[in-house]
């Protein structure tokens, strides 16, 4: 079997002109949707992520502000900031890049975002709500692993998922979003003393580790869905990610590549969650 890609890049494009076509359509009735993009430090990889957000809303008509600060910024004067993006009507999003230098709290500035503009989807209050199947922001990485299974009609009603991590980032949102979808959950991290055992029984396996090759075409059941969260350097110092994608490609029916998969759908997420904010807000009117 040669499994089919499942596009990144395609599908960002195709959601981004939709989202685009909302933005256009929201500002028709007096509204932007603007999003607050907030740096601190000059970490060089979040230089590139803010970048690439901000050209994200720029290219899908929204707002945004982009608001670098030094290191040395302590967390009090981090925390006014966000106060004030809170209280600012044209911002619907807030995201703090992490991360954080160490002298911040990142936990403590996560949770002084309010959950409104919580377009991230890391505050406790997005968390619990998709814990519990409330509306709220959804962590845009697994929301847009959703997307790509929900790009080929894949329906997870009495499948098997494996989901290999357990951040609250990806792994355990990613879990619980698969278990909404009524989908058998199991969830793997480094303590898992056999992950092929549960690898070879999964009909979906996510894999969202940050290690190279945690996934090889063995531990795959024939006609898998797999999808790449991972983002790794190989020897040449090209990005890659957690699965041997060469070697799985010839065992599952679909998987995600790195570069071009997960990673571009990430931003378009962000485009979403900004763009929903904004629409909350029109209907809270
Ligand atoms: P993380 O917080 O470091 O979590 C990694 C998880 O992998 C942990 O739960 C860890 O288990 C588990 N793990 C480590 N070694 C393992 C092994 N040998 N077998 C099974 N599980 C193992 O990382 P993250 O933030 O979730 O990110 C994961 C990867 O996704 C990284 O490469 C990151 O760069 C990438 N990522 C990509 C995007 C994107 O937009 N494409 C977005 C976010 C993250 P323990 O909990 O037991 O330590």
């Amino acid at each position: 079997m040669t499994a089919q890609r499942i596009d990144g890049n395609a599908l960002s494009r195709q959601l981004r002109t939709s989202v685009a076509e909302r933005v256009s359509a929201l500002k028709t009735r007096g509204i932007t949707p603007g999003l607050a993009v907030v740096l601190v430090g000059d970490n060089p990889a979040s230089q590139v992520y803010v970048r690439n957000k901000v050209k994200a809303c720029e290219d899908t008509g929204m707002h945004s502000v982009l608001e670098k600060y030094e290191t040395a910024m302590t967390e009090a004067e981090l925390l006014a900031r966000i106060e004030a993006l809170n209280n600012d009507p044209t911002i619907h999003g807030i995201l703090v890049q992490l991360p954080l230098p160490a002298h911040m709290d990142a936990h403590m500035v996560i949770e002084t975002i309010s959950p409104a503009k919580d377009v991230d989807g890391f505050h406790v209050a997005s968390a619990g709500a998709l814990m519990v199947g409330q509306p709220g922001f959804w962590p845009c990485t697994p929301y847009g692993c959703m997307k790509m299974l929900e790009s080929i009609g894949y329906n997870l009603r009495g499948k098997h998922a494996v989901v290999i991590g357990r951040s609250n980032i990806v792994g355990k949102p990613m879990a619980l979003m698969l278990l909404q979808q009524n989908a058998t959950v199991t969830i793997c991290h480094s303590a898992t003393p056999d992950l092929k055992a549960m690898t070879l029984q999964a009909d979906v396996i996510v894999a969202a580790v940050g290690k190279r090759n945690v996934l090889t075409a063995d531990m795959v059941k024939p006609g898998a869905v797999v999808l790449d969260v991972g983002m790794n350097r190989n020897d040449e110092g090209k990005l890659c990610g957690d699965v041997d994608f060469d070697g799985v490609s010839q065992v599952a029916s679909y998987i995600t590549p790195v570069p071009g998969g997960v990673g571009p759908m990430t931003i378009t997420m962000l485009m979403v969650n900004t763009l929903e904010s904004a629409e909350r807000c029109l209907s809270a009117t």
